[in-house]
């Protein structure tokens, strides 16, 4: 493959073993993170040190980013010091974070005007995903650019082109509903189970091995019976995602009741501190409001 001097913009949870397995890969790293000290582990890996996104941008062939949130994509590229500001012109622009769709045409555009094309790329597979390069990327944009980029994208995951500039959100969207209810769901049957005096341990093994079976159960199950709620994906990007979500639904006239409720009960978080914890915690909302907590028989014996 060739060799390609690649940018990568934002080393949290997702972003730091994306960059790792790139670096693996055989592409010089050029990084950047805003808390310049979560960098270290990229730089002892070889990777070099970017002072600014627009930095990164002037020293990268391919610049990839990885934040947070609509209104962080926006400062990354189209800032004073962002990628937009230091980018030549024929630099491939790919942004993986998860964002409103409407945001990821509009710094497409902008980055068209520069003479960069760019990709909307978000992904599913969480932290464990991003470590074993198991992702599953859906990509927005055109799909010549798609082609080029397939070799990167492959050394995370693995790539699905959804369509044009914007349709890897709506993908992730559509994505994130099905995450959302599928945590819900295993909620409250753990908290039926426990509360009616079934081990739910017990309740799990059964699940699991059925149809009402999912990754979701599969992955997290277990962690939630022990009370680890160690992010894994912060309950406050998975709220984040489900306001996505909704403005998508309204601007496509679209009615999701299922998905308004899975924002309020991950609005209810928000409201008690639980941002910072896994998207599994979601499991608290519910045990409170039967008074009830979920935890294995076997781990209290
Ligand atoms: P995270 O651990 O909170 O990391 C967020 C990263 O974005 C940090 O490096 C942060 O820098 C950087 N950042 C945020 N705002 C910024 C800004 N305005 N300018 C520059 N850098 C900024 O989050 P994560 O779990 O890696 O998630 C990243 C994206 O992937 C999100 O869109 C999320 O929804 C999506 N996602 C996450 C998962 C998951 O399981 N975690 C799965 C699929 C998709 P600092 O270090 O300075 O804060």
């Amino acid at each position: 493959m060739e060799r390609k001097v690649i940018g990568f913009i934002g080393l949290g949870i997702m972003g730091a073993p994306m960059a790792t397995n790139l670096l693996r890969g055989g592409h010089p790293l050029v990084v950047y993170n805003r808390t310049p000290a979560k960098m270290q582990p990229l730089l002892a890996l070889g990777a070099e040190a970017g002072q600014s996104c627009q930095d990164v941008a002037a020293r990268s062939e391919v610049v990839i980013s990885m934040v947070s949130d609509s209104p962080d994509v926006e400062q990354v590229y189209l800032g004073a010091e962002g990628v937009l500001a230091g980018a030549k012109p024929g630099t491939l622009l790919i942004d993986m974070s998860t964002i409103s769709p409407v945001t990821a045409v509009k710094v497409a555009k902008a980055a068209s005007e520069k003479g960069c094309p760019m990709l909307d790329a978000p992904v599913s597979g969480g932290d464990v995903g991003a470590r074993n390069a198991t992702l599953a990327i859906m990509v927005g944009g055109d799909r010549e650019v798609f082609e080029r980029a397939k070799p990167i994208f492959e050394l995370m995951g693995k790539p699905v082109y959804c369509g044009p500039s914007g349709a890897g959100q709506i993908v992730k969207a559509c994505n994130q509903i099905a995450t959302a209810l599928h945590m819900i769901a295993m909620a409250e049957a753990l908290v039926l189970g426990a509360k009616a005096g079934v081990d739910p341990a017990i309740v799990l093994k059964v699940l699991s091995g059925g149809f009402a079976q999912s990754r979701v159960m599969d992955v997290r199950g277990p962690r939630v019976i022990q009370g680890d709620f160690q992010p894994g994906f912060r309950s406050r990007l998975h709220y984040k995602d489900l306001n996505i979500v909704l403005e998508t639904a309204r601007a496509y006239q679209c009615s999701l009741p299922a998905s308004a409720l899975a924002h309020e009960l991950f609005g209810a978080m928000q409201a008690q501190g639980w941002g910072e914890l896994d998207h599994s915690a979601i499991i608290q909302v519910i045990e409170s409001l039967s008074n009830v907590k979920v935890r294995s028989r076997r781990n209290n014996e």
